[in-house]
């Protein structure tokens, strides 16, 4: 089986995040590799950005380092979505656990702007998300998922991509089945495309194991 997610390459602009979730990797990775002294402070990598112009189409998840709040709150955040626009070849995917703090408006067909949801708490969220962002496809993560989400606001939303925690952190958790249900049942019956994380294989079952992608990236890949 091919894992869809392998597909969706990384490319990060901005470094650092002062959210401080406990699952964090990016956090660990830039202890290793040190992209920048202080994680806790968002720095803009603006000697990436012309890497953008260059290279077949591609899907990119491009906050993996970073939380698109932080971008928010930066005058820089104007600076990458120009270059988003001069690349209309490319998808691009971002992801905030900060709504509160995103007020954004943008028109581009090529970006993807989701929020994270891990609890049922956390589902006000995707309300607060899209009232505060304005753009052409919203999708949803609810990655690491820690509890069933309950009922979700699933309105005009393209895309939902569900996955387990991973790693061996102290106290993690391994979601329930019905917990992932729950969330394929409500996006079934608004017609949303689902991309479960292969870290849900084991608990869904291969024959409950969905990776559906958006029609816009399966034609990019399909291009290849
Ligand atoms: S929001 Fe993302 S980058 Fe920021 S601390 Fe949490 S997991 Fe790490």
């Amino acid at each position: 089986m091919e894992d869809k997610i392998k597909l969706v390459k990384t490319f990060n602009p901005v470094m650092g995040c002062d959210i401080g979730c406990s699952y964090c990797y990016a956090r660990k990775i830039n202890q290793r590799f040190k992209h920048i002294p202080d994680f806790n402070v968002p720095t803009l990598m603006e000697q990436r950005l012309p890497q953008l112009y260059k290279g077949k189409p591609r899907v990119m998840l491009i906050t993996s380092m970073s939380d698109f709040s932080s971008w928010c709150k930066n005058s820089w955040c104007d600076e990458i979505f120009k270059a988003l626009k001069d690349n209309p070849q490319h998808e691009y995917i971002l992801l905030t656990k900060r709504p509160e703090f995103c007020h954004y408006s943008t028109n581009l067909d090529n970006v993807w702007l989701g929020v994270t949801v891990t609890t049922a708490k956390e589902a006000k969220r995707i309300t607060e998300f899209k009232k505060n962002v304005k753009a052409k496809h919203y999708h949803i993560t609810f990655e690491p998922l820690f509890e069933d989400v309950g009922e979700l606001d699933l309105e005009n939303v393209d895309w939902v991509v569900i996955g387990a925690e991973t790693g061996n952190r102290k106290g993690k958790i391994i979601p329930k089945k019905e917990w992932v249900i729950n969330i394929v049942n409500q996006a079934k019956a608004k017609n949303i495309p689902i991309t479960m994380k292969t870290s849900l294989i084991d608990i869904v079952g291969i024959e409950n194991f969905i990776q559906e992608m958006p029609k816009e990236f399966e034609k990019i890949w399909e291009n290849k």
